[in-house]
């Protein structure tokens, strides 16, 4: 396709320099002949040896700034213009370097979503992401599942036009993303061809160090392929449906490296916008890195969609499957890298070359890979974090400041205080409206996708994820009146995304006894004061909040055997029944102390989405938030049980008509300040009501 890359705009003198349009191989390799014997001419130079960085961006999510939309808040943790300082240093480290992206770029803030769907960006103007990776110049990059989110015209605009399928005017001429875009194994229906070129095959020159000691400048052709998640055909199948179909990336490798090498590729760098994953090889498989690396012919292996590390120096490492190196950096003998998500880290592979006069090879005992972070701790301990690069952030400000209005322009509103200051004694208040959006976002897909499982009743749990740990001001809190975008991040705190897993009535009741581990065993008997809320996370105190199932948690019962009466339908509730349950990513992958299935072995769907914008997608739909239908809906309360002593709990200050608003009729205040130093006061429970 018609990609060409535009020059960026900053050139590093350490990059390894391109060639220009007017002298080609075949030019350049004839003139420095013709000058006889010089330390250009390749032939005599048989021996010499290079080192070529590969540096790698890896799921950036449109991350440019250091910096939290939803909070509107800086957060160093993250963010381009921080790996950009790390590029940068790279570039003066090494000679040779090859910058590359492995995806999942243009979607993930909401200066992305602006730029997609709230003003779209001009044809003529570039994503204010890849105006930031332009600063660096990038060499090539590939497509992660994300690309796929807003649509292919979109994509075709941002990518500078060219891909032919159906729905899509493949002669618009765009700003385009100013690096060549690869991917092997996504095919457009309508031509049977690659969606976009299948690989690029890059021309450079290599700053190498001859036989004699003396610096060399010798030609080399990096091909560089891409693959991407066969995944998109259902998380965006509403996009992609008929249009494009997907190939595993071990079959495309197959057929596209040889085809790289017979054009004359020195050495091939895969971009595998997927990761590790020990099950047995498919073509839908969604991490093949295991099987990908084993293809003839791949020098070194890019990795991503994980938003995991590799290699991973750690006690438990993020990989150790067979084949996982992570003390040499390879996977199956191939030098690779997975750098984190969001800018957090950048890879870095040292392939060492050997040139035999004709063309160079990877010598792979002797590379090696690694990970630089951003953030990392001092000789004192403290965490310290890499400057920005200073000529990022005032590429796109004007985009930056555009999205901030965005994210505080209201998307509804409420008519009631969204808030967890009670959500631990039954206020469902800031929770009910995160289980009805994750409910119809997982009945809606499998409606539409997953057949075999569309008898099953779908329902949704969520936990109070701000419930009082860092003190008084750490609840979710939202003001009645205008709820604007950002709030999704106070409604739902963490970056998580929507799973779907498949249980039965006994795995619900299991779920529930280790989700009320969140309170202490309550002697009736005590007469002094007794403490509710134990040490075990709200966030792990998952709930629902529906009619449809309801249930007692009795505190005077030790771990294990507290849930009481739990009906659904009001009928007790069958431990053979199954049902699907909407949860996050984190839950229904290690919450194997919550039931069995939740290993991620009962995952019948693993969402692309995060449940934060699952939240907020609801509401947009649903824009009129009110107490009586997103915030009154409890399915549980606790056994009733008189007690000779006080129950108390701590929780924000002077909050007791947040408590009352919700009709807790059996909470009081106690005392104004807890004496704990945290902004809370201290409340009693009375389980007799
Ligand atoms: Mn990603
Ligand atoms: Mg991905």
């Amino acid at each position: 396709m018609g990609l060409f890359m535009l020059e960026p705009s900053f050139r590093d003198p350490n990059r390894i320099s391109r060639r220009t349009a007017t002298l080609g191989v075949v030019a350049l390799a004839a003139l420095l002949t013709a000058c006889g014997g010089s330390d250009g001419d390749a032939s005599t130079n048989a021996g010499a040896t290079a080192t070529l960085a590969v540096l790698e961006t890896t799921d950036l999510h449109f991350n440019v700034r250091s910096y939290d939309y939803f909070k509107l808040a800086d957060d160093k943790s993250y963010g381009f213009e921080r790996t950009a300082t790390l590029v940068r240093a790279a570039r003066k480290e090494f000679a040779n370097t090859l910058l590359v992206d492995n995806g999942d770029t243009i979607q993930g803030t909401a200066l992305a979503d602006y730029e997609a769907t709230i003003n779209p960006i001009p044809c003529t103007q570039q994503l204010s992401m890849y105006k930031a990776m332009g600063a660096l110049g990038f060499d090539a990059g590939t497509l992660g599942n994300h690309e796929f989110n807003y649509g292919l015209p979109f994509l075709n605009q941002v990518l500078g036009g060219g891909l032919d399928v159906d729905g899509v005017d493949a002669t618009k001429k765009c700003a385009g993303a100013g690096y060549p875009a690869v991917l092997a194994n996504v095919y457009s229906s309508k031509t049977k061809k690659p969606l976009v070129q299948p690989y690029t095959l890059l021309e450079r020159t290599l700053v190498a160090k001859g036989t004699d000691g003396k610096e060399v400048k010798l030609p080399i052709k990096v091909g560089v392929i891409g693959f991407t998640t066969p995944g998109i055909m259902n998380w965006d199948k509403r996009y992609l449906e008929g249009k494009v179909y997907t190939e595993g990336a071990v079959e495309a490798a197959t057929k596209y490296v040889p085809e790289l090498r017979s054009k004359g590729a020195d050495i091939v760098v895969a971009l595998l916008h997927g990761g590790l994953d020990s099950a047995a090889y498919t073509a839908t498989m969604e991490n093949p890195g295991l099987y990908l690396s084993k293809v003839a012919g791949i020098d070194a292996m890019v990795m991503g969609h994980q938003h995991s590390v590799f290699p991973d120096t750690a006690a438990t490492p993020a990989f150790s499957q067979a084949g996982v190196d992570n003390k040499a950096g390879t996977i199956n003998g191939v030098p690779a890298v997975m750098a984190s998500s969001w800018g957090k880290a950048l890879g870095v592979i040292q392939l060492s070359l050997q040139w035999d006069g004709t063309k160079w090879a990877v010598n792979k005992a002797a590379s090696k890979s690694e990970l630089r972070n951003i953030q990392s701790k001092n000789a004192a301990g403290a965490t310290v974090y890499v400057d920005p690069d200073a000529t990022v952030a005032p590429l796109i400000e004007t985009q930056h400041q555009a999205a901030i209005k965005y994210v505080k322009t209201p998307i509804g509103q409420t008519d009631f205080r969204m808030s967890t200051l009670f959500a631990d004694v039954g206020d469902p208040g800031a929770i009910q409206i995160v289980n009805q959006a994750q409910q119809a976002y997982v009945a809606a897909y499998i409606k539409a996708n997953l057949p075999q499982y569309a008898a099953l009743p779908v329902l949704s749990v969520s936990a109070p994820f701000k419930s009082g740990f860092q003190g008084g001001a750490d609840y979710t809190d939202v003001a009645v009146g205008p709820l604007a975008i950002n709030n999704a991040a106070d409604l739902y705190l963490y970056p998580n995304t929507v799973y779907a897993v498949k249980v039965n009535g006994g795995d619900i009741k299991n779920w529930l006894e280790a989700a009320a581990k969140r309170f202490n065993q309550i002697d009736p008997a005590k007469t002094g004061e007794q403490q509710l809320i134990s040490t075990f996370p709200g966030y792990n105190y998952d709930m629902f909040t529906t009619a449809d199932v309801q249930y007692e948690i009795d505190v005077t019962q030790p771990v294990g055997s507290r849930i009481k009466n739990l009906t659904y339908l009001g009928k007790p509730i069958d431990v053979a029944q199954e049902f699907v349950i909407a949860t996050n990513n984190y839950r229904a992958t290690s919450g194997k102390s919550f039931s069995d299935k939740l290993d991620g072995s009962g995952t019948i769907w693993a969402s692309p989405d995060a449940n934060r914008d699952v939240v907020v997608d609801y509401i947009r739909k649903n824009p009129a938030v009110t107490r009586a239908a997103n915030g009154a809906a409890k399915s549980w309360r606790f056994t009733k049980v008189a007690t000779a002593g006080p129950v108390v709990f701590s929780s924000g200050a002077n909050a007791l008509p947040v408590a009352q608003a919700a009709g807790l009729a059996n909470v009081s205040l106690l005392a104004a300040d807890d004496g704990s130093g945290k902004g809370t006061s201290k409340y009693r429970l009375d389980l007799s009501k």
